[in-house]
């Protein structure tokens, strides 16, 4: 079954890029290859692929770039396959939610090899959680493939920050999430211990998307633990 899986490579490399279209289609596999950032990010979001393969250096961004984007709204597989074999590249890369690492010149059997690790694992994540890029809650639109937030027909203008505290919060609607894990999720492990980051942000962020921030509809405190984004069917319809 995974034979048939659905592969987007990014990759800027044309001898590269032509040798993987060939030799993964030959294993069965659905390529679609492209050799831009934005690209691929726009192809991810149109047409949810089960895999991804980057390469670091592209033409247009960083490829630690498109695993930030990507991450924001997709658990699916990420491996990087890149000319960059320092071990800080690869710790970053990893950090930033690739599943794997594969050093340029690579073998094609040991990239098989990790494909299906990596697609396996995926298959067991599957029905867990859903993979979701548009969020309709009361009278917000929030769409996390093109990062636009609208409030009924005006939009939201956010902060790098304010995002993603938003968009952490909106990929978990209903569920409490403790101070610790939004601190840890938003500002890193080093800031854990700084619930007052939690409070300025979640003050500006109601500010914009909050009728009333004395009685705030969609960011509910949840006094001692962290904060609660509410779900479409307990906004007001007014
Ligand atoms: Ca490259």
């Amino acid at each position: 079954m995974e034979e048939q899986a659905r592969i987007l490579v990014i990759e800027d490399d044309r001898p590269i890029l032509n040798f993987l279209k060939t030799s993964l289609a030959n294993k069965g596999y659905q390529v679609t290859a492209v050799m831009e950032g934005e690209k691929g990010l726009a192809e991810a979001a149109q047409n949810v692929p089960d895999l991804v393969i980057t390469d670091l250096g592209l033409p247009d961004m960083d490829g630690l770039e498109v695993v930030s984007r990507l991450r924001e709204w997709t658990e699916l597989p990420i491996i990087i396959l890149s000319a960059r074999e320092k071990e800080r590249d690869k710790v970053e890369a990893l950090d930033k939610g690739a599943n794997d690492y594969l050093t340029k010149p690579f073998g094609l059997n040991e990239l098989l090899a990790r494909m299906r690790v990596s697609l396996r694992h995926a298959s067991r994540l599957k029905g867990q959680a859903e993979e979701k890029t548009v969020y309709q809650i009361g009278a917000l639109n929030i769409d996390l493939a093109s990062r636009r937030i609208f409030k009924g027909d005006e939009e939201i203008h956010l902060t790098a920050i304010e995002y993603k505290l938003l968009s952490t919060m909106v990929r978990h609607a209903g569920k409490v999430l403790t101070q610790r894990y939004l601190l840890n999720e938003v500002w890193g492990s080093e800031c854990v211990e700084h619930p007052q980051y939690l409070r300025v942000y979640m003050a500006s962020l109601r500010r914009k998307i909050e009728v009333n921030t004395a009685q705030p509809e969609y960011i509910i405190t949840e006094q001692g633990i962290g904060y609660r984004f509410a779900e479409d069917n307990e906004i007001s319809a007014d």
